[in-house]
């Protein structure tokens, strides 16, 4: 069996690259490798699926911003019964006086890049929420438009309907090993036995980025970090609160009629998780994250936590930032990997960027090049400071 493009990962990133390559015109063969097609462990599935345009770095907003102008022209897209559930409910990032300068230097940032986020001192951002704390505030950067929540697993169906259409092969599997001859990627083999050759291979697997990129014999500092979701239940119903960003790092945000909170996890002793390791750290919730709420948001004093969830981050340990495109030597090998916690909404500008690398041989829409491998070989970080 031989295919033109084979894609390691079927979820989001895999999929949107699979979609935009028919949409760019490429006719080609596609195989889209999955071992977990119910995407029971996936980055995707077990996300915040939250979009926002406040991050540190142009490039970042670029990409979700094509996210969002998607978001908005849904329908035409992918046909009148297509929803996600967006809701443009807005960030609120929270900084103390230490955190000011970089807030302030981040908002001059999505300014520049045409975000809708106000600047605002601590009083009026009382008067705009009146159920906020400003206790140990400063300032906050809220999104009036352009960010929010949405389900992340009726966008990741919208795109694996959509590829139905596009004589997509889908293969269930394991990617156990991939040939190398020289500097060329010549295939993969499954761990049913078979083998597939491949014209170009692509690396979409998510927290498992950096394993199978070591199979072609490349060195990709991605692995996966687990990420504690809770939710609660609380008296108080607030329909005008973004997600909110304490400088703590903790944050919250409306979900239907209850709330989901994390962002607990402590900077000392983290590291890669064990790839079987996806139960909840209770006392989280209860140590770190809800003392903080209480301060932040009073009412949050009496709630109830209901449920909890962990996932994998995609952790780009070198600058949490993405990287994109070929190996520099394995020109035939890509990489779409190291989303860091923002690549759910990244992925259908990365899928058009890949496709568009592919198809026509350089980006044409949003331009990946910082993103490129290169710094990774280099060890020339490329940071995101906005990692939540
Ligand atoms: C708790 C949490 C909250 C998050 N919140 C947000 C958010 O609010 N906004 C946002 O934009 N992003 C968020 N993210 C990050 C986002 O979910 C990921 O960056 C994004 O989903 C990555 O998509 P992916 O397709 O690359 O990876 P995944 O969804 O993990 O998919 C990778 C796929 O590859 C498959 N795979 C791996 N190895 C192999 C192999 N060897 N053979 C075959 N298949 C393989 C896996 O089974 C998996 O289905 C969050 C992540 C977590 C964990």
């Amino acid at each position: 069996m031989r295919y033109d493009v084979v894609i390691i990962g079927g979820a989001i990133v895999g999929s949107s690259i699979a979609y935009y390559l028919r949409e760019e015109g490429f006719s080609g063969s596609i195989a889209l490798v999955e071992r977990d097609p119910q995407f029971a462990h996936a980055a995707t599935t077990l996300s915040c699926a939250s979009i926002r345009q406040q991050f540190s770095i142009p490039e970042n907003i670029r990409l979700s911003q094509f996210t969002l102008k998607l978001f908005r022209r849904l329908t035409e897209e992918f046909g009148p019964d297509a929803d996600i559930g967006f809701r443009e409910g807005g960030y609120l990032i929270l900084a103390g006086e230490n955190g000011l300068p970089i807030l302030k230097a981040n908002h001059e940032t999505q300014l520049a890049e045409g975000a809708d986020i106000v600047l605002e001192d601590a009083e009026a951002l009382v008067r705009r929420f009146p159920w906020l704390s400003a206790e140990g505030i400063t300032a906050g950067a809220y999104g009036r438009t352009g960010e929010g929540w949405f389900d992340a697993h009726a966008m990741l169906m919208l795109f694996r309907k959509a590829l139905r259409q596009k004589n997509i092969e889908f293969i269930t599997a394991d990617v156990t090993g991939i040939e190398r001859q020289g500097d060329r990627v010549i295939g993969v083999g499954l761990d049913n036995g078979e083998r597939l050759e491949a014209g170009i291979v692509v690396n979409a697997a998510g927290p498992n980025a950096g394993k199978v990129s070591a199979m072609a014999g490349l060195a990709l500092p991605v692995e996966p970090r687990k990420r504690n979701v809770f939710i609660f239940e609380a008296r108080e119903k607030y329909d005008d609160m973004p997600l909110l960003v304490d400088p703590s790092g903790i944050y919250v945000r409306p979900e239907g009629s209850v709330y989901i909170t994390g962002g607990a996890e402590p900077e000392e002793g983290d590291g890669p998780a064990d790839a079987s390791d996806f139960e909840p750290d209770w006392p989280l919730f209860e140590e770190v994250i809800w003392p903080v709420l209480a301060t932040r948001i009073p009412a949050f004093e009496a709630i109830k936590p209901t449920r909890a969830w962990a996932g994998h981050y995609d952790y780009n340990t070198l600058d949490q930032n993405a990287v994109i495109g070929p190996h520099p030597q394995v020109e035939n090998f890509l990489f779409a990997n190291g989303f860091s916690g923002h690549g759910l909404q990244q992925a259908p500008a990365v899928g058009k960027a890949l496709a568009e690398l592919i198809v026509h041989g350089g980006f044409r829409t949003v331009d990946c090049a910082a993103f490129g491998y290169s710094r990774v070989a280099e060890g020339r970080a490329f940071r995101e400071l906005n990692v939540i």
